[in-house]
């Protein structure tokens, strides 16, 4: 141990990333990316771009993005935050936000870099366990708390909670900052982007890696009261000056323009993931019910781990969870239809 480090950095035990294996000759279903391509228009406008100006630094407050975001939400720009992906976004919320002498609330299966988050800012917490189905209940987290945050739909469970249940949440937690992360809400949830004019303790955080192919290009945000953004806006200034680079902004503000791919797109999803949930309920699969762009399923006779080990020789990778109460799930990114039949293939032979 390197007698130079902090008690923090010793302590810290980070968030690890899903693998990212070369993709020649792999079916890669395991960390929720889009099968389909950006909208071309990205395209066009991140090669417009690097034909322009990364000489200069980008603008330190993403205007245009801010601006593209605010108009498709129905919100003011000055509601609008922006980060290098959700969550750096996450982060910045975590130490502007949560930082309380009461515990935060969050499920206890959930986003696994809540908890990491946790101990980087050191802020307490605690686990509200989901319902034996595996739902978030808004009656557990009705105690005085320092704050709420959830992923809806949840991950990695993909299950949504109504809008109507967030709205109780906010009503009877006003003196709390709730974060809605909705990292995955445009594969068939409501958004509570309807709710943040009307609850100022509501932060809702969104990505461009999901809904709109652009896992590789990290761009995330958050909108809210214009006190919530302000108080963003702080850490980050404390943290870089400039949030993202000229290529991110140019491609999402294009992201945003292209309403006509990311329709396509999502409902190719939607319509995938209805397909394979009931293949793999065929198959003997539990399957829950998920409003993601992946799938969480068991299979009674089958160990998980067992299963994605057997897919990995097949080259067809998936995740497969060791947490408390759920050893036994796989979860299944929506791929191509392609992809998915392969998967389908492989499973038939191994269950
Ligand atoms: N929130 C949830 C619930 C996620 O599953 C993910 C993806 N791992 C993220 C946030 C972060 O996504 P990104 O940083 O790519 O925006």
């Amino acid at each position: 141990m390197n007698p130079y480090w902090s008690a923090l950095v010793r302590d810290l035990r980070p968030y690890v990333p899903g693998e990212q294996p070369k993709l020649s000759n792999l079916v890669k279903l395991n960390t929720n990316e889009n099968p389909y391509p950006p909208s071309p228009k990205v395209l066009e406008a991140i090669r417009a771009e690097l034909g322009a100006s990364l000489r200069l630094y980008p603008d330190p407050n993403a205007e245009t993005l801010k601006r593209a975001i605010a108009q498709y939400q129905g919100i003011g720009t000055d509601q609008v935050f922006v980060g290098n992906g959700s969550d750096e976004v996450l982060a910045h919320a975590f130490q502007a936000l949560l930082k309380h002498p009461l515990p935060i609330l969050f499920p206890d299966i959930t986003y696994s870099f809540y908890p990491v988050y946790c101990g980087l800012y050191d802020i307490a917490y605690t686990c509200v366990p989901l319902t034996d189905s595996y739902e978030i209940r808004v009656e557990d987290y009705m105690r005085p708390n320092g704050g709420i945050v959830f992923p809806n739909p949840n991950a990695p469970t993909g299950r949504l909670l109504p809008l109507a249940d967030i709205e109780t949440l906010l009503g009877r937690n006003r003196d709390s900052v709730v974060i809605v992360d909705e990292a995955y809400i445009d594969f068939g949830g409501d958004s509570a982007a309807a709710l943040v004019n009307q609850f100022p303790n509501l932060l809702v955080i969104q990505t461009l890696s999901k809904s709109r192919s652009l896992a590789g290009l990290r761009v995330g945000f958050a909108f809210g009261h214009e006190g919530l953004i302000e108080a963003l806006e702080r850490v980050k200034g404390s943290f870089n000056s400039y949030p993202l680079d000229r290529l991110a902004i140019a491609g999402g503000v294009a992201a945003f323009e292209d309403r006509d791919h990311f329709e396509w797109s999502r409902q190719a999803i939607m319509w995938t993931r209805q397909w394979v949930a009931q293949a793999l309920a065929d198959l003997g699969f539990e399957v829950l019910p998920s409003a993601a762009n992946f799938v969480f399923a068991r299979h009674p006779s089958h160990d998980a781990g067992e299963l994605a080990a057997a897919l990995r020789e097949r080259h067809i990778i998936v995740r497969h969870f060791r947490l408390p109460r759920i050893d036994q799930f796989l979860r299944v990114t929506i791929g191509t239809e392609e992809e998915c039949q392969i998967l389908l293939d492989a499973l038939s032979e191994l269950v």
